[in-house]
């Protein structure tokens, strides 16, 4: 009875601020989809386009659904990120990354860094760093193999970022910037916040072999990190042409399909290197 009483006030509230029926019910099942532990991480290897070696992966959401199978993260991140789910999601992947690598590690494999994809969301919540604080210490998980991603249209409120980013650093983890190249950034900014790594936009990596334009955002980009002392990784990488222009910008690290798509965990495990001796 309880329950229905919940399900009516949300259809109230959802005529009231005129949100889809929809949207409602996806909102709904994204809900449950929690609770059922529908979701699940892929991770997708980051390469060392020098040595040919996985140096990192990437965690990647998807919904298992029941009736849908795999949806992509396009199609609920957004909703998400709207209706406010994206936080106890976000720290569900948060959890869940750490906890996997983690176990990879005791496991006997390669220690490797993961990365994960922060929202603006969960970015801008304030009780952020208690959260990852506590999300490391549960899972055990090393701070310096953790790697977050954010985006540059995070970081509008300079101070905050400063303030935020420096709690991370002293955490011990390391700080990205994803797709680089489409917001506003400016150097000044990327010197303040202590960033380790720039991620170089897909969009120009997939058309840096007929686009001069791109080409040149990129060889800029990567000179760019070079200037200052950071690392860079181009990704959407799906060609040996492109990985080969990459290598004569001396950028050395890459993810994309030409290597490995993001597979589930089971699989990634069998790219992975055992420690010897
Ligand atoms: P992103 O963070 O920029 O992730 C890269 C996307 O590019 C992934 O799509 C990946 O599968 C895809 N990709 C990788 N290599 C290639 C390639 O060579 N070619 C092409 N065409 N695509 C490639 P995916 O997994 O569908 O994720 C899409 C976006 O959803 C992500 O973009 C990210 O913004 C968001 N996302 C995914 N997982 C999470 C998460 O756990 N939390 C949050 N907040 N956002 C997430
Ligand atoms: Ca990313
Ligand atoms: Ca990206």
């Amino acid at each position: 009875a309880k329950d229905a009483g919940k399900n009516n006030y949300s259809v109230f509230k959802a005529i009231k601020n005129n949100i889809g029926i929809e949207q409602l019910t996806l909102e709904s099942s994204m809900r449950k989809a929690l609770q059922n532990e529908e979701f699940v991480l892929h991770y997708q290897p980051q390469m060392d386009i020098e040595t040919g070696e996985i140096i990192g992966t990437e965690a990647l959401i998807r919904w298992n659904h029941p009736v849908l199978g795999l949806v992509p993260p396009a199609k609920f991140i957004p909703i998400a990120e709207e209706n406010g789910l994206i936080v106890p999601i976000g720290e569900w992947v948060l959890r869940t990354a750490c906890k996997q690598n983690q176990m990879w590690i005791e496991q006997g494999f390669i220690p490797m860094k993961i990365s994960v994809n922060l929202s603006t969301r969960q970015f801008l919540k304030r009780n952020l760093i208690d959260n990852v604080k506590q999300i490391l210490s549960e899972t055990n998980h090393d701070p310096r193999y953790l790697e977050l991603e954010i985006t540059e249209s995070m970081t509008m409120d300079v101070e905050y970022a400063v303030d935020v980013l420096g709690e991370m650093k002293k955490l011990g983890i390391q700080i990205c910037i994803d797709d680089f190249g489409t917001g506003y950034s400016n150097l000044y900014y990327i010197k303040l916040f202590s960033i380790d790594r720039l991620k170089v936009e897909q969009s120009f990596v997939r058309d840096i072999m007929t686009d001069k334009n791109d080409a040149d955002i990129v060889a800029t980009i990567i000179s760019m990190t070079h200037n200052l002392g950071i690392d860079v990784i181009a990704e959407g990488v799906e060609t040996e042409d492109q990985l080969n222009f990459l290598r004569t910008l001396r950028c050395r690290e890459a993810q994309g399909y030409y290597y490995h798509r993001p597979l589930p965990a089971d699989q990634i495990e069998q790219l992975f290197t055992k420690c010897t001796g």
